[in-house]
């Protein structure tokens, strides 16, 4: 064994006993805010710079996915962008805050109406009395419609029915389809499925509480020496989604208009979509912090979006012209291979290429047809 794998070793056995005890005492506190243990959303911290942080759930298979949360801290305040898909959810990333700053939260903000960014407000509004909730005004007609009906049905319909299909097939060990699933991923399946009950509990109990402050084009705050703006750029990932920009320290905190490694695609796929994210690409910032993912310390991953969504809409374009008239046809003209193949010669892009998901060219393409049969475009 050479001198690097020994210290390899030493350092993975450090790192693996500070976070036993980490865990440990975790796991007592935890306890004490009165939600389950079962479903605990656990996240890693990245220190942004001293003062801004970025909360990320670390993945939990199987499970509906959560946000990014973001800390903000003031000289006086502190400023929370988005608060998970549960209260449990909320009260984990509050401890993280907690161990961060003993500031109160004055201000948090809702990027948009998706349950994952705003069903933990509860929470949030319960620890810090006085808490201020922002949104664009679109954003807000949004949770008070869409956002509010998910919450009270839409959730728990979906994952009573999720839960069901996955109680069956780690059961049975197969898909629907009749395929086999690896041990592996049963194992993970069956560490998920009491998770993933206790979610549907608290997807019971949710008591959503809307944005209280709202904002048309854009708002500005000022926290002592911090300059906090909150934009609304236009249609993106919904119809009302909110990015804020600290302009002092260049830095854009960009919901789910930006999600790393793989963009969404929730029916919003459009034209509208990607004039958004060029203006998006217009702000100065060095770090953009997404709705989901890691943090991006450049333009790349943003310029990447732009270009994946530009040369979906150019190939579209091109199958219209030569005739494809329907959804079927168009997927037959433009796929994850053709996009992969003509972004690909972009040498930057191709680390995010092997991460698109595979379905995302084919989704867009439904949307765009639904948005035409609409009359949207
Ligand atoms: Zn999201």
């Amino acid at each position: 064994m050479d001198k690097r794998n020994s210290s390899s070793i030493l350092l993975f056995f450090k790192v693996h006993i500070r976070s036993i005890v980490l865990h440990f005492s975790l796991a007592l506190t935890f306890l004490q805010t009165g939600y389950s243990q079962i479903n605990k959303t656990t996240y890693s911290i990245t220190e942004v710079t001293k003062t801004i942080y970025l909360i990320e759930p670390i993945d939990h298979d199987y499970r509906w996915v959560t946000s990014n949360i973001i800390l903000v801290i003031n000289d006086h305040d502190a400023l929370v962008v988005d608060s998970g898909l549960l209260p449990s959810a909320a009260a984990g990333a509050i401890q993280e805050i907690k161990k961060l700053t003993n500031k109160p939260i004055k201000y948090l903000g809702n990027t948009h109406w998706h349950g994952d960014h705003w069903q933990g407000n509860e929470t949030f509004a319960k620890e810090y009395p006085g808490l201020q909730i922002i949104s664009s005004e679109r954003g807000l007609a949004s949770i008070n419609r869409n956002g509010m009906i998910w919450a009270n049905q839409f959730y728990l319909r979906f994952l009573e029915r999720i839960y069901k299909n996955f109680e069956t097939e780690a059961s049975t060990g197969q898909t629907a389809d009749g395929v086999k699933i690896e041990t592996e991923e049963l194992a993970k399946m069956k560490i998920a499925l009491p998770k993933l009950k206790a979610d549907i509990e608290e997807i019971k109990n949710l008591k959503p509480v809307s944005p209280t402050i709202t904002f048309t084009e854009n708002l500005t705050l000022t926290a002592g020496s911090r300059e906090i703006q909150l934009h609304y750029l236009g249609i993106g990932n919904t119809v009302g989604d909110a990015i804020v920009y600290l302009p002092k320290e260049k830095i854009i905190i960009a919901g789910d208009l930006v999600v790393y490694p793989s963009p969404y695609e929730s029916g919003a796929f459009s034209k509208e979509w990607l004039e958004t994210m060029k203006k998006l690409r217009a702000f100065d910032f060095q770090v953009l912090i997404p709705g989901h993912g890691e943090v991006q310390r450049d333009y790349v991953y943003l310029d990447y979006l732009i270009s994946l969504f530009e040369e979906i809409l150019r190939q579209l374009d091109q199958a219209y012209r030569d005739g494809a008239s329907n959804i079927d046809e168009a997927r037959m003209k433009v796929t994850h291979e053709t996009i992969s193949v003509a972004l690909g010669k972009h040498a930057e892009f191709e680390k995010y290429l092997k991460e698109l998901d595979p379905t995302f060219v084919s989704k867009a393409i439904r949307t765009i047809f639904q948005r035409v049969i609409e009359g949207k475009l």
